[in-house]
């Protein structure tokens, strides 16, 4: 398949990228690394007339700011996310969930920022060119769903990987557009509907993530669940942040966030009010795992039953407690 005609931009920084984002409108998109958003210009999804690329401009590596912060670029491929040293030593769940995202050559060429504002997937949407044939399903703006046929509502799920650890991470994201610098924090740049999954509106760019690493006893884990464990998009994924007392007995805050399985990353606030001031234990993995099943309710996508994406993801956040736990006790002294 063939990419339609566009006029390729290359601005010379961040901000003319979100100048001429602004300038061009509707008919301007941003592209980092284009492993997104080149197979959607394929399928005739999105058919921008200029492309304002990143892709150009240099990516500053990770640094700790005075605070202890970690500040990541966006504009890193997540190749070199997953193989910074220094990320690796701050906040390993973000390596681990880099490392986890496609093969080898997309890690190469997708970056931060593009993993964080892909669109929602759906076989009946961005997975064949074959449904632009058919009458629009929601996510083209037409009004029925290929995937639940009586559906009142799309179903595109939202896949990053990246996005689950960040946000147990507790991380912010810097947004600019051309007459300011924004931060949020990043769970709130998406809005939970897969029509429009991202708060950031045109002229916006995506350019820094910050992580707080605050001294704490942590035990991290991340659990992507996939059917052939290659290169393969999450059926689901969670992240998991634990954070202990000085004593390395009791669980002071839990961050756990759920991804693949809805319209935006969850976070599982229930599961985390659970955790918060218990002792560790089998038990406490098993009634918390069940707490986070019930109120995340996962979206049946991509062959997966609603049903089956429930067990597994009890199973997992099961794992992913046990990990973070075993590695509280095998580091008691390291802040993880
Ligand atoms: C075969 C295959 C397998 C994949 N498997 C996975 C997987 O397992 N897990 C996963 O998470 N992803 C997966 N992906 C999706 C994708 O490759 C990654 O998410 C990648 O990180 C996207 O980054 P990019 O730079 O290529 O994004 P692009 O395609 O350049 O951009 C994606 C979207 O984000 C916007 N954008 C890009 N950069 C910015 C920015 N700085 N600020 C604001 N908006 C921005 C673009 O306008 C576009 O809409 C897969 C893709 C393919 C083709």
């Amino acid at each position: 398949m063939r990419l339609p005609k566009f006029e390729h931009v290359q601005p010379s920084s961040r901000e003319e990228a979100s100048r001429l984002l602004q300038e061009h409108g509707s008919r301007a998109r941003l592209v980092s690394g284009g492993t997104d958003l080149y197979p959607r210009m394929k399928y005739g999804l999105t058919r921008p007339d200029v492309l304002i690329s990143l892709k150009g401009l240099p990516a500053t590596p990770p640094t700790v700011d005075p605070n202890g912060d970690l500040h990541v670029d966006a504009l890193m491929t997540l190749a070199d996310l997953a193989r910074s040293q220094t990320v690796l030593e701050k906040t390993p769940l973000l390596s681990e969930a880099a490392l986890s995202v496609a093969s080898n050559q997309i890690r190469h060429m997708g970056t931060l920022g593009g993993n964080l504002c892909q669109e929602n997937r759906c076989p009946y949407y961005n997975q064949t060119h074959t449904f632009q044939f058919v009458e629009p399903c929601f996510k083209r703006n037409g009004d029925q769903c290929y995937l639940i046929p009586k559906g009142k509502k799309c179903w595109a799920v939202f896949s990053s990987d990246t996005a689950p650890a960040l946000i147990s991470l507790g991380a912010s994201a810097t947004i600019l557009a051309p007459k300011e610098r924004r931060q949020l924090p990043l769970e709130n740049l998406y809005t939970g509907d897969p029509l429009k999954p991202l708060t950031i509106s045109d002229g916006e760019v995506l350019t820094e993530i910050i992580i707080p690493c605050p001294l704490s006893l942590r035990g991290t884990a991340f659990m992507k669940f996939t059917l052939r464990g290659g290169m393969e998009y999450a059926a689901l994924s969670v992240a998991v942040v634990l954070d202990m007392e000085n004593d390395g007995v009791l669980c002071r805050a839990a961050r756990i966030t759920v991804g693949s399985v809805g319209a935006g990353p969850i976070r599982a606030g229930k599961g985390e009010n659970a955790m918060a001031g218990q002792r560790l234990s089998k038990n406490l993995f098993q009634e918390v795992a069940q707490l986070v099943v019930s109120e995340t309710h996962p979206f049946p996508h991509h062959g997966y039953s609603a049903a089956y994406l429930r067990a597994c993801l009890e199973v997992e956040t099961r794992r992913a407690f046990s990990l973070a736990a075993e590695q509280i006790t095998r580091n008691p002294g390291d802040p993880g």
